[in-house]
Formats: C-alpha cells, structure tokens, sequence
C-alpha cells in the first residue's frame, strides 16, 4: 500500500485540505500536537459553557465553496447571528457595527468633523510611507490613524506603527476609505458590511470537529496528541514525518506549523530569518450573573487597558449554558515570555479590571478563572517581512512533496474562510498530483487577504 499523505496540523486548513484529499479518495493522516482539533479557531468547555479561543465568528464574505464545507461539516447546526459589539476608545463607546446615529452620540460633531476632514485632506494629499500608520491614514484619514489604529498597533503587534509593514494596512484597516464607512454605518455594503455572520452551535470548534468527523468517515486519520517534530528528507523529497520520535510514511506532507520552524526542519533556517509571531495570552471569567452586558464583543483600542477585547460565550451562541453564570474572555497581546505570557490568573484578572470597570461588570463576583495561551497567534508584519516570506517559501518550494498551508506556514493574517480556501486549493492540487513549485505559483492569492473584524 502507498505511503499516505500526512497532514501536519488539524486547523481549519489543515483539516480542508485533508478533506478534500479524503473525499478524492487519497489516503490521508492528519497529525495534531494539540489534544484537540481546531487549533486557533477551536473551543472549549468551561462551566458548562463552550468558549473559543478568543472571539471567534464565520463570516459571510466565505465564498461559494468553503460554504459548502462548512455546511458538509456542520449540516444545520450552522445559525446566522446578529452582531452586537461596542468601540471603547478615549472614553467613547459606540455600538458596532456603526450607524450614523451611533457615530454622530458615540463621538459627537466635533469629533466626526475631525475624522470627516482629514479623511478628505488623505483623499486630496495622500499620507506618504511604506508602514501601517501612512496605509491607516491614507485610507481613513491622519486623525482615525492617530487616535485608533496607531494605538490599537501598539497594543496588538507591541511596535510602534512606522516599524509595522503597509501590507498590515492592507490586510487589516477598511478599504474603499470613509465612504466605505459611511455605506457600511448606512447598513449597505453587501457581506463585508459585516452585519451578521455565522456561528456554529458548539461554538466556532464545532466546525473543526465536523471536518474531522467527516475525514474518518471517508477512510482518513485524525490523530491528536501527535506533535510532528521533523521531516526525513530524501534526494530532496520529503519521505516521512517524524512524530513522537516514530517515522510516519508520507508520501507527500501538507505542513501548517510556523515558516521558520519549517525552513529549520529542511535544513535552511536562515531562509525565514527576520520572521516572527506575536502571541495571545486569553483570560476568561467565570461571573455569578446570567449575563455580562448584551454585547458579543467589546473593542478597547486604548493603548494603557491591555485587553484587546472582552467577549462573552452566551452572547455569540444565542442563549443557553447554565443560568445565574456567564464566561467572559479578555484577549491580551503579548510576546512569549513576557510579564503578561508568565502572568497568574490572578495578576492577569487585576490586568483587565479597567476593562471590566468599562463595562459595568467590575462589582460582579467571580467564580473561576482560566487561561490559555497562544504562541503564534499573529505573523508579525515587521518592516520587509515579505521580502523574508518570499524567501521562506522559495526555499520551500524546491523541496518536493512539501506544500506549506495556513495562517502559520505562508504567514499570513487571515480568517477561517481564507484558510479554508486554501485548504481546499492544496488538497485538490495535492490529489492531482501537483508539485510542490506549481502550489508555488498559486499561492498569491492566499498571501494577500482582506481580514473581516
Ligand atoms: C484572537 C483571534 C481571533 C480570531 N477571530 C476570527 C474570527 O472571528 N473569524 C475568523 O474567520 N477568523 C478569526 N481568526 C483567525 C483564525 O483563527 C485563523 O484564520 C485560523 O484558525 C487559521 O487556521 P490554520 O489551520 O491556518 O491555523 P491554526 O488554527 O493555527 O491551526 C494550526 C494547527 O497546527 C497545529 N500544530 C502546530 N505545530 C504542530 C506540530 N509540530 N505538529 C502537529 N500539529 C501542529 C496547531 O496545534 C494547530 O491546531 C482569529 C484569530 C485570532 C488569533
């Protein structure tokens, strides 16, 4: 019997591409380091509630085809939501998804006069620089870019924005400029006006699950628990995946582990030189209260609360879990190591306070505490990181049989839809038999996303 393909990593690329392999009848191994599927978009349960890692949603700008999975996977247990999110920044609040109106009480005149003038100075005299605080301002105006996005930057990436690539305005910062804006508060703009979205019952792993249930059902393997650790290379093919100190036979390996781990285990390290990942430490609390606030999310772009977000479970499943309880999660930015990485639940709860006191919920009791954390959670869009990811997948390309996928291997900033997308265009070309160079070649698209918030 031939050697399987073997995929490294059961998130939601890892698990399209597997999908499609096994629906093409390819036998089909997918190896995961973690005791779960689902990886950054997986869930877990706390309490009686299923949180995710951070909050997670399915957005409707997914094309035809990754709605298909997503329905292969989930059947009818995939539910339209509204959504119900509030912008904290310099002591406004305004609700968002925007309209006029919030945006008119949230900010007021003379703060919307700001952002409406300088959006047409960066329309008439367009900001110049090659970094995420000239493409900011370019598309929304030197005041948003100064007193939102720098900050929220900051925060996020922990560089100042003149250190961060435009590519990361591109991928991140609204385009189509104020009048997008406007259209968007206007509640038009089609899909990634961003209204409503999907949302699996079980929460946003729920849909990892179903791929992986799917996988089985047509002859593959899930394995968790097995981290890879290696590749066993042979006249410049891959041939085997080492995990758990065991060689497993590929025939062809699809790899979503981070680029320079993966240059490392070809034996070129220094191709991913200069590439690196932010990381996420996620608080969550357990609250003696049926409800935290009617909101799903809470943006805080402030730069001194170190929570990115507060989001509540209940609010994105629509109901359920137990009563008189909820969970709300905090998402806190910060590098491996760092005094936030090593923080106790206990330092981390203190940390977010003002994040509480924001939304009313600072004199609720606390029941439990949990954390998780994420050591590669965004590909750090540094000054010239292209040039460096460029390189990477080069060298990676002339290792036949390796086809690097997902938010981690081609490091990029996207969303479920995207890495489904390019889970499903790796299987498929994997199946045909493809070589390495011609996933090469196609990989542009998949390199160049537009992130929905
Ligand atoms: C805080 C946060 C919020 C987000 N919110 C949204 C949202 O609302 N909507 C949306 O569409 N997208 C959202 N995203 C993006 C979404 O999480 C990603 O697009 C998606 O998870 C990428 O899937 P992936 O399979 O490429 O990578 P991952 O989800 O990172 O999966 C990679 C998998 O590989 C495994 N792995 C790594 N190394 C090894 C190894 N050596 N051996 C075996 N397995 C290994 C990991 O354990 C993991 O399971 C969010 C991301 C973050 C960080």
């Amino acid at each position: 019997m031939s050697a399987p393909v073997v995929v490294i990593g059961a998130g939601p690329s890892g698990l399209a591409a597997a999908h499609a392999l096994a629906r093409a009848g390819k036998r089909v191994v997918v190896l995961e380091a973690a005791g779960q599927v689902g990886g950054l978009s997986g869930s877990f349960d706390f309490a009686g509630f299923k949180v995710d890692y951070g909050p997670h949603r399915l957005h409707q700008a997914a094309g035809p085809e990754v709605l298909d999975l997503y329905r292969a996977a989930l059947g009818g247990a995939l539910h339209v939501r509204a959504r119900s999110g509030m912008v904290h920044v310099g002591g406004r609040r305004l609700p968002y998804p925007l309209s006029l109106l919030g945006i008119a009480r949230g900010l007021g005149l003379t703060e919307v006069a700001k952002h409406g003038l300088s959006a047409v100075l960066a329309r008439l005299r367009p900001p110049e620089g090659n970094h995420f605080g000239a493409e900011a301002a370019r598309r929304l105006g030197r005041h948003a870019a100064r007193v939102l996005y720098e900050p929220a930057a900051r925060k996020v990436w922990g560089l100042p924005p003149e250190e961060l690539d435009a590519a990361l305005g591109r991928a991140r910062v609204q385009k189509g400029g104020p009048l997008a804006v406007v259209r968007a508060a206007l509640g038009r703009g089609g899909a990634s006006a961003g209204r409503r979205y999907f949302y699996p019952e079980g929460g946003c792993g729920a849909l990892a699950e179903g791929l992986a249930e799917g996988i089985r059902r047509a002859g593959g393997e899930v394995r968790c628990d097995a981290a890879a650790e290696g590749l066993v290379l042979e006249h410049g093919r891959v041939r085997a995946v080492v995990a758990q100190g065991r060689e497993v036979p590929a025939e062809s390996v699809v790899a979503t582990v981070p680029l320079p781990l993966l240059c490392g285990w070809v034996g070129r390290p220094e191709a991913a030189e200069g590439l690196g990942y932010r990381a996420l430490t996620l608080l969550y609390l357990l609250l003696a209260r049926d409800r935290g606030t009617p909101q799903d999310v809470h943006y805080f772009a402030d730069e001194h609360l170190p929570a990115n977000r507060l989001f509540e479970a209940r609010n994105f499943a629509g109901g359920g879990g137990p009563e008189g309880r909820t969970v709300v999660g905090f998402d806190l930015p910060c590098s491996v190591g760092d005094a936030i990485w090593r923080a106790s639940p206990e330092e981390l709860t203190t940390r977010v306070r003002p994040a509480l006191e924001r939304t009313g919920l600072a004199g609720t009791e606390i029941l439990g505490a949990r954390v998780r954390r994420m050591a590669s959670a965004y590909p750090l869009y540094r000054q010239g990181f292209a040039a460096a990811r460029e390189r990477a997948l080069n060298v990676l390309s002339e290792v036949d049989g390796l086809y690097p996928l997902g938010r981690s291997a081609l490091f990029v900033h996207d969303n479920v839809h995207h890495a489904c997308s390019a889970g499903l265009a790796v299987g498929r070309l994997v199946a045909d038999g493809a070589s390495s160079r011609v996933w090469r070649d196609r990989q542009k698209p998949f390199l160049e996303t537009q992130i929905e918030d």
